[in-house]
């Protein structure tokens, strides 16, 4: 699973990307690795894998990980070939959503590349040049499902294809983007195969000053005022979802590999927990992500599954014999095991059930699956 970090030049991405690729002190316990100098994959923090791990005393330890692409050089015209757009436009389309940094810091030595700093105009600047890119591509598609459709026998299933993009063309040329235009659960599964850009979720960041992320933390949200309420009030009345980091005070937290001293610089900033643990966890549920648990002396680790995944499916993330010899799950929610202290209490209690075929995997489930091949 992947994210793309967007954004308009200097608002900060780079500096987020290496603090997120950087995080990854060994005493912070955050394994990560830089595949190519653009892409990294992250662990997921989970306080869950850290009690178990430590509960059994295990040998090996893994968290879920997800993979974040920094993908540089998004400008205005970019749909249209300006700078190296379409380039940057493919990369995005290779992602399974999307990480947007928006820039509300003010500094008189980063340059803007519209002058000054306007948070609600820069998600415009970029929103428009994704929507221009799905405009084409919706285009050139219904030309080749229409030519199908003339050449063929009515399909009913390119009929559907064809009538959902044109729903979505009026959607795009009214400058919304096409997840606007899903209604059901089947349209969304049809939209897959288009491939846009606009479909894909979307994160947005908020790259919020050094001086103002305090007082960020220690307000509720509803205290927020200036552009930055402007621009939380513009993401939700999109639906959408928005956290605030300080870019510079997360590459400070990243170089610092002294736990302690980092425990006092995020206090100084009124943090409960880092802009980039709180980036990791939103993505991953931005992804539609949950994970379950394996636990023992030999190893305890997180498995990503995406939700609603039944036990067989869950299996075959450890291995498709899993899969296909499934016979049974045994399950203790993790909130049940850390209450009765250990495995031997929760299942006096009764809670430890038996589940089969059917049974959705819940997010923090400690299983332990039966098979037979
Ligand atoms: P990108 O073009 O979006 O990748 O932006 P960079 O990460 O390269 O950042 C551009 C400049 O802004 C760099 O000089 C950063 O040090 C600076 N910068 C990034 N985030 C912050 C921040 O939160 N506060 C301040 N004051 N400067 C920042």
């Amino acid at each position: 699973m992947k994210l793309g970090v967007v954004g308009l030049p200097n608002v900060g991405k780079s500096t987020l990307f290496n603090a997120l690729t950087r995080a990854g002190a060994p005493s912070a316990n955050y394994p990560f690795c830089t595949i190519e100098p653009n892409v990294g994959i992250v662990s997921v923090p989970d306080e869950r894998v850290d009690f178990l791990a430590d509960h059994y005393k295990a040998k090996s330890v893994v968290n879920a990980t997800i993979e974040f692409v920094d993908i540089a050089g998004l400008v205005k015209g970019a749909a249209s070939g300006e700078g190296l757009g379409n380039k940057f436009l493919s990369h995005i389309r290779e992602v399974d959503a999307i990480v947007h940094v928006v820039r509300t810091f003010a500094n008189q030595d980063i340059i803007h590349v519209d002058g000054d700093v306007n948070p609600v105009r820069d998600i415009n600047t970029i929103s428009l040049e994704l929507i221009l890119s799905d405009i084409e591509s919706v285009g050139k598609q219904i030309d080749k499902l229409s030519k199908q459709m003339k050449s063929q026998k009515a399909d009913s299933k390119l009929g559907e294809e064809l009538e959902l993009l044109q729903k979505i063309k009026i959607a795009l040329e009214n400058e919304k983007f096409a997840s606007t235009a899903m209604q059901t659960e089947k349209e969304r599964e049809i939209a897959r195969s288009f491939f846009l850009l606009t479909l894909k979720p979307v994160l947005y960041v908020a790259n919020i000053s050094e001086n103002e992320i305090n007082s960020f933390f220690s307000s509720t949200e509803s205290d927020v005022a200036g552009s930055l309420r402007e621009l939380i009030d513009f993401v939700h009345e999109q639906n959408n979802q928005i956290i605030g980091i300080c870019a510079k005070i997360e590459e400070e937290l990243g170089n610092e590999d002294d736990i302690e001293i980092r425990a006092e610089l995020m206090q100084m900033y009124g943090m409960h927990q880092s802009g980039l643990d709180t980036l990791i966890s939103a993505s991953y549920k931005l992804l539609g992500l949950i994970s379950y648990l394996t636990a023992g002396e030999a190893e305890v680790r997180a498995w990503t599954i995406p939700i609603g995944t039944k036990a067989p499916g869950a299996a075959g993330k450890i291995h498709t014999d899993f899969e296909r010899g499934f016979i049974r799950a045994e399950i203790v929610a993790y909130d049940d095991f850390k209450k009765y202290g250990n495995i031997i209490l929760a299942k006096e209690n009764g809670k430890v059930r038996v589940e089969g075929k059917d049974y959705v995997v819940k997010d923090g489930d400690i299983i332990h699956f039966r098979f037979n091949v």
